[in-house]
């Protein structure tokens, strides 16, 4: 039996093992943490709606059927010659090895971004963005500093734009708390494109930034920053705007482990991958998720759980195949709708073609955490990650 290594247990990765469990087909699953985390709930968890470890679940409450073993260590590098993946604890010999570390921040060469900025990616950094602000609405009780109750949110995509959402309805009730008046906080998003929320029409970019004004978001479309400071961003036209916490969601990049293992890179670091998600530079490699480069209509499709996910199956399939010798399943993929929640009750987004927004798209928006919740478990797993599911207020 071929032995199979997935690295990097996100949306790809995880949705490749179980299907390997449903083929009894026993797998090496190698990840930075025990846990799996719901990357796209970050903005949630971030924004004080529920606790942050509601927003993950165990690696072992998920592959309960012990065919596969679950690793937990950060991977450095991938050698391809001796057909290994490389941990910094032990290394990890494979036949098939399939990719899905994910991503990381995309700074576009900016001065100062990487430094003074906090970026929402992970578990982690989610819990350290929403210390900050908790810490800096408590400091301004002591020194009146108006930056501390500030915060830029540089990039208008989905990450962007939910994140402001889930901060405009958290800070005033944090406020109130904590004694201080809620008209005194400001929330800025800044972005140097014409528009927020690309992936959506006009007029749902249009609904959607009158949705956020109408809480409070000041929306700055066709405002580029040029330099970060230490709680200072400079934008084009020459103002500095002062604030304590500045966020940066407004690129992302394939891990750069890629690079470093010498596959054939997009300008993302994305590395290129065939029909069936099989790397062009190595047969015994697939890629998924954020990390493949796959050309669909012309252009490599957008790093997306929902794409993520449905790579992960295909890969599955495809290894099996390759190492049987049957034949492989080209990968197609379905692109089911984009849906951005503007905070805890109203949305935006495309539905199998149909637009909504305000409540019924809030709604839509909660039915994919329950249909991801049921890929990845059932019932079991709906019902014991309920609280994310909850609407708090
Ligand atoms: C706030 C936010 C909201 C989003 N909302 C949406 C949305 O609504 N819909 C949507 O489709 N997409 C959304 N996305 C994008 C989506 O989250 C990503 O496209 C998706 O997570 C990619 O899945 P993946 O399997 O490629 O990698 P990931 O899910 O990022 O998983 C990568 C895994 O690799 C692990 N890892 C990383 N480095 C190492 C290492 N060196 N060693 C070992 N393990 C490692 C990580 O811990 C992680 O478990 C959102 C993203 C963010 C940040």
């Amino acid at each position: 039996m071929a032995s199979i290594v997935i690295v990097g247990a996100g949306y790809g990765g995880v949705m490749a093992g179980l299907q390997f469990e449903k083929a009894l087909q026993p797998f090496t699953l190698v990840n930075k943490h025990s846990y799996h985390q719901f990357i796209t709930w970050l903005h949630e968890a971030a924004g004080g709606r529920h606790q942050i470890d509601d927003y993950k679940v165990e690696l072992s409450e998920i592959f309960r059927q012990r065919l596969s073993t679950i690793i937990k260590d950060e991977v450095v590098s991938i050698d391809r010659t001796q057909r290994k993946v490389i941990g910094k604890h032990d290394e990890y010999p494979y036949d098939y090895a399939i990719i899905g570390l994910g991503s990381a921040p995309e700074f576009f060469g900016i001065p100062g971004l990487s430094q003074y900025s906090m970026q929402l990616r992970s578990l982690e950094t989610a819990r350290q963005i929403r210390t900050h602000i908790e810490q800096q609405v408590k400091a301004y009780r002591d020194d009146r500093d108006q930056s501390r109750l500030r915060i830029v949110v540089g990039g208008a995509g989905l990450t962007g734009i939910e994140f402001v959402g889930e901060l405009i309805d958290w800070l005033p009730g944090l406020c109130n708390r904590l004694g201080i008046p809620n008209h005194l906080f400001e929330v800025q998003n800044v972005e140097a494109a014409p528009a927020i929320l690309p992936a959506l029409s006009e007029n749902l970019q249009h609904k959607a930034q009158s949705v956020l004004e109408s809480k409070g978001v000041r929306i700055r479309t066709n405002t580029k920053i040029t330099q970060v400071m230490q709680d200072a961003v400079y934008l084009e036209s020459g103002e500095i705007v002062e604030a304590k916490t500045i966020v940066w969601t407004g690129g992302v990049r394939a891990n750069p482990l890629l690079q470093d293992a010498g596959f054939t890179c997009d300008g993302r670091g994305r590395a290129k991958v065939n029909e069936y998600l099989q790397s062009v530079d190595d047969e015994h490699i697939f890629i998924i998720g954020d990390n493949a480069s796959f050309i669909s209509a012309g252009r490599p499709l957008p790093p997306t759980a929902q794409l993520a996910t449905q790579m992960g199956v295909t890969v599955a399939q495809n290894v099996l195949a390759h190492s049987n010798q049957t034949t492989m399943k080209p990968f197609e993929p379905k692109i089911l709708g984009t849906l951005a929640s503007l905070g805890r009750d109203v949305g935006v987004g495309l539905v199998g073609g149909v637009q909504t927004s305000g409540a019924p798209a809030g709604l839509a928006k909660e039915l994919t955490k329950v249909k991801y919740l049921w890929q990845l478990g059932g019932m079991r797993m709906v019902s014991r990650n309920r609280k994310p599911l909850v609407r708090e207020y």
